[in-house]
């Protein structure tokens, strides 16, 4: 029986991780559960599968979890709280399904704790993915990527000797605004770019999938999980999401893995890795004709992409620039603000500006986060 705890439990991945438990109560049991605000969900939460502890970000949302509970389950608050809590309680992995920068110390303060992480927090690899790999090697502990295409990689990888991997090929499946013109996409709206084809999604996620952003940070994240350089990493678009990625080796024979759409899979691959179970999420059905198309990404229309390759060329603090200048840039724009050709206009500017450190600690990367943050902020201010 693997002991879990979840993080960002009442968000997209949090929920489908609790499927994925639910369909295997005799393999996995919940000892902790985080969340930001939605009291009322997590009290579901906790009903569903009695947890001991659980951490809630709002310090009003944490009360009401324990008016309700009383003293049957403790109740963590803040992100102090949520770190506490890992510290606390005895669990053999972590599921880290929490949005933005904020997933990155407990990723790091879970394996100090003996914990396997299950990841689907790519902002924590983007920003600091040097000391998190650092992490994995002085505590032993393993990450084991939960998004999609990371998943598919490490299990082209398996068995496989890193000086035999050509290349990795990352699938997009382009989002929303694809065949859009330039025109086009300077004004395409806020609920245009969360109407996401195939997955669904947060909502930061979803405007990072219509900008390419996702595939950018993705192409990072994948660089640092996996010990491979920029320039061998491509993109790929896929549209139909069938295809999760693909390893090309010296030889020229490529790997890829497949499966139906759904993040559930690529979960409970995390959860039982090295081993496989049964799942009732489906197949592909080969019964019906079916095709896979791959085209090569536009980098003029989807700048983000370039800047993400141009950020992890440079290394050091810059993709953490990226990533806080994106996340800011991306709340601009669903708040409306800021036009969505403008995320990308301000990203580069900011991540030009920052005050770039080479090697840098992990109070260097807060503050890259903020500074990149703040002069979003300050270019909103200006418009
Ligand atoms: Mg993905």
């Amino acid at each position: 029986m693997k002991r879990l705890i979840i993080l960002g439990s009442t968000g997209s991945i949090g929920t489908s991780s609790l499927d994925v438990i639910a369909s295997n109560p005799d393999e996995f049991r919940v000892v902790g559960l985080a969340a930001g605000t939605s009291s009322d969900r997590m009290c579901d939460q906790i009903r569903a599968f009695h947890p001991s502890s659980v951490a809630m970000n709002d310090a009003t949302a944490a009360e009401n979890v324990r008016k309700s509970f009383d003293t049957m389950v403790r109740v963590y608050e803040g992100l102090e709280g949520m770190l506490s809590m890992i510290g606390d309680i005895d669990a053999d992995a972590v599921i880290n399904g929490l949005v933005g920068s904020v997933g990155m110390v407990p990723t790091i303060t879970a394996m100090e704790n003996g914990m396997d992480v299950y990841l689907a927090n790519k902002e924590t690899i983007v920003m600091a993915g040097d000391l998190v790999m650092e992490t994995v090697k002085h505590t032993g502990q393993r990450i084991v990527p939960i998004d999609s295409e990371m998943s598919a990689i490490y299990q082209c990888l398996k068995g496989e000797h890193p000086s035999h991997v050509k290349r990795l090929i990352l699938t997009a499946s382009g989002g929303p605004f694809v065949d859009f013109t330039q025109e086009a996409l300077d004004s395409v709206t806020v609920e245009e770019a969360l109407n996401h084809p195939n997955w669904p999604m947060g909502t930061k996620n979803t405007i990072d999938s219509a900008t390419l952003m996702n595939k950018g940070l993705e192409v990072i994240e994948a660089s640092r999980l996996f010990g491979v350089s920029g320039d061998r990493i491509d993109v790929t678009i896929h549209r139909s999401s069938i295809a999760h990625s693909l390893v090309e080796f010296i030889d020229g024979s490529i790997l890829c893995q497949m499966s139906v759409p759904n993040m559930r899979l690529a979960i409970q691959y995390a959860m039982t890795d090295p081993e496989r179970m049964p799942s009732p999420y489906g197949g592909l059905d080969f019964t019906r004709p079916f095709s896979l198309t791959f085209e090569p990404p536009d980098y003029e229309r989807f700048p983000c992409l370039r800047l993400a390759f141009e950020a992890l060329e440079r290394g050091g603090t810059a993709t953490a620039a990226l990533n806080g200048a994106n996340e800011r840039a991306v709340e601009a724009f669903v708040d409306g603000d800021i036009t969505f050709k403008e995320i990308p206009e301000m990203i580069e500017t900011a991540v030009d500006r920052h005050r770039f450190i080479e090697r840098p600690d992990i109070g260097d990367l807060i503050e890259t986060d903020r500074d990149a943050k703040r002069r979003i902020e300050e270019m909103i201010d200006l418009l």
